[in-house]
């Protein structure tokens, strides 16, 4: 029953997204099936010589990375409220990281990011990196470096479920929709519908319930985080999919530690060669999706 809701919901929305998301053929397990699909045996180990720079030697000397992420999106970060564990896939590349520099997949201390504070958290030394759903763009590379990108999202509009409407983002036009302060997503349907009323939160959960509560007629981000909300409410929700934009998804660094920056990105590509990205997704977001995702080319700049 649950897997065959899965399937359709992924078969629909894989077939609606066509080339403009490779990623986003995904959902989420309502929470059980991601926070217990933890990888068995991730090949990655402690690199060999680690360079120095300003980010890798604070990272040794305290001897844990602080990483920011998401704490309430299901397949990428999510806080089980159980465990108090972080699950996802941002989460797991996280892992991956720790173990590269300090040899250990637990040396992690996990910080909340939301959209609108990932490159204050950045700037301000709060984290070493942001793994967080985080957009390659020009306008946030004036501020922070970006490693990856890891993945290919695209953004697309989750409308309640007898929503017959809305069926592309021209449709928001007159409407009004939820997104989150400081995000591409909020930009773009400003830029795509100009004639929309857009209501800001700070969490992609909090703008899901303006919907839930007919606050807003849609919400719109990118198409992986919906599929999560979707899966936590099947009966209240639907995506609608019908992807607008491209969101590449990078690792967010200090802007001036280059050495950092290639350091994580040669831990990207070791974990794409040795089968950990693989395994990885395998484990949060691909434990619903039937075609995993060929890893974006990493964008060394
Ligand atoms: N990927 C988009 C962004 O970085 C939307 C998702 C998010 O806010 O994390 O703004």
């Amino acid at each position: 029953m649950f897997r065959r809701r899965l399937s359709v919901l992924v078969a629909t929305a894989a077939l609606a997204m066509g080339t403009a998301a490779c990623g986003g053929g995904t959902s989420s397990s309502g929470g059980g099936l991601a926070a217990s699909a933890k990888p068995a045996g991730y090949a990655m180990t402690q690199a060999t010589n680690i360079p120095a720079s300003p980010t890798l030697d604070a990272i040794k000397s305290r001897g844990k990375i602080v990483i920011g992420t998401k704490f309430d999106q299901p397949l990428f970060g999510l806080k089980n409220p159980v465990t108090g564990n972080i699950d996802g896939f941002d989460a797991e590349l996280s892992r991956l990281l720790a173990k590269r520099v300090l040899g250990d997949d637990k040396k992690i201390d996990f910080v909340e990011t939301v959209s609108k504070n990932r490159e204050d958290f950045i700037e301000q030394g709060k984290v070493d990196a942001v793994i967080a759903t985080y957009t390659i763009n020009d306008a946030r590379k004036q501020r922070v470096g970006f490693a990856g990108p890891y993945y290919l999202a695209g953004q697309d509009i989750m409308v309640k479920k007898d929503n017959t409407t809305i069926k592309s983002v021209t449709d928001l036009n007159g409407k009004k929709v939820s997104s989150v302060q400081g995000s591409t997503s909020e930009q773009n349907i400003k830029s795509k519908a100009p004639q929309a009323q857009v209501l800001l939160f700070d969490t992609y959960t909090t703008a899901g319930e303006a919907l839930r509560d007919g606050r807003v007629d849609a919400e719109s981000t990118d198409n992986v985080i919906l599929l999560g909300l979707v899966d936590k409410n099947p009966d209240a929700f639907k995506l609608v999919g019908a992807p607008f934009t491209q969101e590449p998804y990078g690792i967010g660094l200090k802007k001036a530690d280059t050495v950092f920056r290639n350091f994580v990105n040669d831990t990207l590509a070791e974990a794409e060669k040795n089968g950990d990205w693989q395994k990885a997704y395998a484990a949060t977001a691909g434990k619903v999706d039937p075609k995993p995702p060929t890893p974006p080319a990493i964008d060394r700049y």
